[in-house]
């Protein structure tokens, strides 16, 4: 069987040049040949035909030594790789030379698969029988590489063809759909998916499938069940943490029931942490190169930059539309939820605006992040009280409201406005310290088709208003006679801005009395305006309309230049008599106007008015704003030398914390406590308390609304000395206090 080498090389030295071949010496050409990295041979032509040589590489390349190969005739087209064997084979039948040398895969003995170059040609032994002379090299390093490039231009083409879609604007699912096809066609595995981290508490990833391939969808939700549930603890924790680079790859459990032996797995993340993972499953055990791992971690990562972008929209979206604090809808959400309830027809829509009594109160006392906390705290109380379809929105500040569809009639909207009550009445934990809050409801309804969202918001604002004022903690229900009321309101406001310029607006004064000698102390301004066809508006009447429309500045100077000027006319009037104060009413709204102190400061210039003489009034919730602003404002107004007094006393927040916080002057019982003075044990107990406090703080205390002898003779008793009310005179224009000053003798009406 063994052929001489020298015997072949005869044979093949027909096209060489004689003087070439001589130069080489048999063993010369041995030598050459087995340094060859390549099997160098000679057989017969034939599927089976035999060896005659073969050169020692073929132990180096196909596990067998030169021997084993020589006596097996049929040893090299079993060694041929079953898929590549007709091919091959045809050729051999053929035995035509062919064109150009053959490539294709053999089998190693011990199974791995070897790509080879067979470079032959057929030419004729001495003999003239017609035998292969070729040379076997192993390609496996070049095809591995040539199919490996061509993998990585493939998993190219994919992330970008995955990039392409998501700039289009594929959804998200298809996303992941065409994710999950595309890496289990490039890397040839049977099965992908996406799967959603839901949860990640304590060390527990609870995921949901996003995208599967066809194969897993039966067996889908079982998988991921079996994920949750065969994860170890330690794979549960590192699939959520990884990053996006480096570090160990997650690991998922594979999925036994559906034959999955391998699993590669990508992060995806999302804009805090992994949002999910990207994975591909083979049945077959195989090892992924790091190619496939960053081809897959390329995938999840368009499908991450998608998801962030997303959510990043998202968050926009939903800061537009919620209030940060407390994370509910704002404003512009609840009147769109309105005009949604609207257009669906339907039955009635019920708008409840809530706002919370004396929120102030919680905000000074304990500080804007205890007020944050309890507006937070809110929500969760208003969803109890409500079915899970209506919306609960914030409309700022202390402000909610609350929108009910579908509502058959107005009962229905008070149970739910007595509920939440009721929700709220239990007292809230802030910092340990127990809160208790009340609130004012406004309820506005109408059918659902008929109803204009601002309108809504409106009317409900108005029962608010009236429910506020009839003194909170209690809801009230908009009724045609508040319309009414609304649009009055607007009249006025509409002549206020007039009333100034057309100079309807007077100042009446009303004397404040010395109890001991009943003889005039001082003179508080009271403006009254003139109304050309409603005749003489009281104050309570405009004041506030002056406060919410701005108004009350400029009518406010006016007042106050319009008092000193008056009060310097009669002190000139009686100049043995000791200066007569006058007291001027301010608004809460105009502490809070900038250079309120300069405007006054002003004024006592202008009009020459000894600062001592002029008393400013302030209710407590001016006090309540313990703002910088309003603290430096006040500060001012002391510094200016005038006095300041507390109005309206004991219907606010009385506490003795606001009275120490400035060095007020004085204090005005109000006129409810005074009533009842004498008559009522209660009023009689507050104002002896209140008597008693402003005598231990050295402040001076009037009493308000006098009206009877008897309540005369308990402030006396009482100890207090200094009274005001119809009892001794109304509040007159300034003619008729001229007269009563002149007139000798105690003051009285
Ligand atoms: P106030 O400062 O508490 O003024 C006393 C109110 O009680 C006055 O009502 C007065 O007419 C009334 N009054 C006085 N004595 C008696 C009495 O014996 N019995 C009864 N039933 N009432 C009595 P008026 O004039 O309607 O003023 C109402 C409120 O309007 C004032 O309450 C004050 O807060 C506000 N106001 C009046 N003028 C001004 C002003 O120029 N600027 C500001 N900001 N507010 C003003
Ligand atoms: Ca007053
Ligand atoms: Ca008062």
């Amino acid at each position: 069987m063994a052929r001489s080498f020298s015997q072949l090389s005869r044979g093949s030295g027909q096209s060489r040049p004689a003087a070439a071949s001589a130069a080489l010496s048999e063993l010369q050409a041995r030598a050459l040949v087995e340094r060859l990295p390549a099997i160098v041979y000679v057989s017969e032509a034939g599927i089976d035909a035999p060896w005659h040589y073969v050169s020692a590489q073929v132990e180096a390349i196909l596990g067998y030594a030169p021997e084993e190969w020589l006596a097996d005739s049929c040893l090299w087209a079993r060694c041929i790789h079953p898929e590549d064997r007709e091919r091959v084979f045809a050729r051999e039948l053929e035995l035509e030379e062919p064109g150009a040398p053959e490539e294709y895969r053999m089998l190693h003995r011990d199974g791995r698969t070897v790509w080879v170059r067979d470079h032959a040609a057929l030419l004729a032994d001495e003999l003239g029988r017609l035998r292969w002379h070729g040379v076997l090299s192993d390609i496996t390093e070049r095809k591995l590489a040539e199919a490996e490039l061509q993998r990585r231009a493939a998993q190219q083409a994919a992330v970008a063809f995955l990039g392409r879609r998501a700039l289009e604007g594929a959804n998200l699912n298809e996303l992941m759909e065409e994710a999950v096809r595309e890496a289990t066609r490039i890397l040839d595995v049977e099965s992908g998916a996406v799967l959603q981290v839901v949860s990640d508490v304590e060390g527990s990833v609870v995921l949901r499938a996003g995208a599967m391939s066809r194969g897993l969808h039966a067996g889908a939700s079982a998988w991921a069940r079996r994920v949750n549930a065969s994860a170890t603890a330690a794979e549960r924790s590192e699939l959520p943490t990884r990053k996006r680079s480096g570090g160990p790859r997650a690991r998922l459990p594979v999925a036994p029931q559906l034959e999955m032996h391998e699993v590669i797995s990508s992060v995806i993340e999302g804009q805090v942490g992994p949002w999910g993972v990207l994975c591909a499953q083979a049945k077959a055990s195989r090892s992924h190169s790091p190619a496939d791992l960053d081809f897959l971690q390329a995938l999840a990562n368009v499908l991450a930059d998608e998801i962030q972008r997303r959510s990043a929209e998202e968050d926009i979206r939903y800061q537009a539309l919620h209030d940060s604090l407390t994370g509910l809808p704002n404003r512009t959400l609840v009147l769109d939820h309105l005009e949604h309830a609207r257009s669906r027809g339907g039955r009635q829509i019920a708008v409840l605006l809530l706002d919370l009594d004396h929120f102030k109160l919680v905000n000074d006392g304990f500080g804007h992040a205890a007020g944050d906390a309890l507006l937070v705290e809110i929500a969760p109380r208003l969803s109890e009280a409500l079915r899970p379809q209506d919306t609960i929105g914030r409309l700022g500040g202390d402000e909610f409201v609350v929108l009910l569809t579908e509502v058959a009639d107005e009962r229905v909207a008070v149970e739910v406005a007595e509920r939440i009550v009721a929700a709220l009445r239990r007292p809230f934990l802030l910092e340990g310290i127990e809160h208790f809050v009340t609130v004012s409801i406004g309820i506005a309804m109408a059918a659902g088709d008929r109803a204009s969202p601002e309108a809504l918001i409106r009317d409900a604002d108005a029962a608010l208003y009236r429910a506020k004022d009839r003194g909170r903690s209690r809801y009230e229900i908009f009724d045609r006679a508040m319309r009414v009321q609304t649009l009055e309101r607007l009249s006025l406001e509409n002549d206020l801005r007039r009333a100034l310029d057309r100079g309807q607006l007077r100042v009446h004064y009303q004397p404040l009395v010395s109890l001991r000698d009943d003889s005039i102390e001082s003179i508080e301004a009271l403006v009254h305006w003139e109304h050309p066809q409603r005749g003489l508006v009281e104050p309570a009447k405009f004041i506030p309309v002056a406060e919410e429309s701005g108004l009350i500045g400029p009518i406010g100077e006016w007042v106050l230049y319009e008092a000193c000027r008056q009060a310097c006319e009669w002190q000139d009037a009686s100049p043995d008599a000791p200066p007569l104060g006058v007291s001027v009413n301010l608004s809460a709204r105009q502490i809070t106007q900038r250079d309120l102190p300069g405007m006054v400061a002003r004024t006592l210039r202008d009009t020459a008015l000894d600062p001592r003489c002029l008393c400013l009034e302030i209710t407590e919730s001016v006090l309540l704003d313990d703002s910088d602003a309003a603290n430096k404002t006040l500060r001012a107004l002391l510094s200016l030398g005038v006095g300041l007094v507390l109005d309206d006393f004991g219907t606010g927040y009385s506490s003795l914390a606001y009275l120490t916080r400035l060095p007020i002057d004085g204090l005005k019982i109000d006129r409810s406590f005074i009533e009842g003075l004498g008559s009522s044990a209660r009023s009689t107990a507050i104002v002896t308390a209140i008597v008693r406090m402003a005598e231990a703080l050295s402040i001076e205390v009037t009493a308000e609304g006098v009206e009877t002898t008897r309540q005369i003779e308990e402030l006396r008793r009482l100890g207090c000395l200094r009274a005001q009310g119809f009892h001794f005179a109304r509040p007159l224009p300034a003619e008729e206090i001229a007269e009563v000053l002149r007139r000798p003798g105690p003051c009285s009406a």
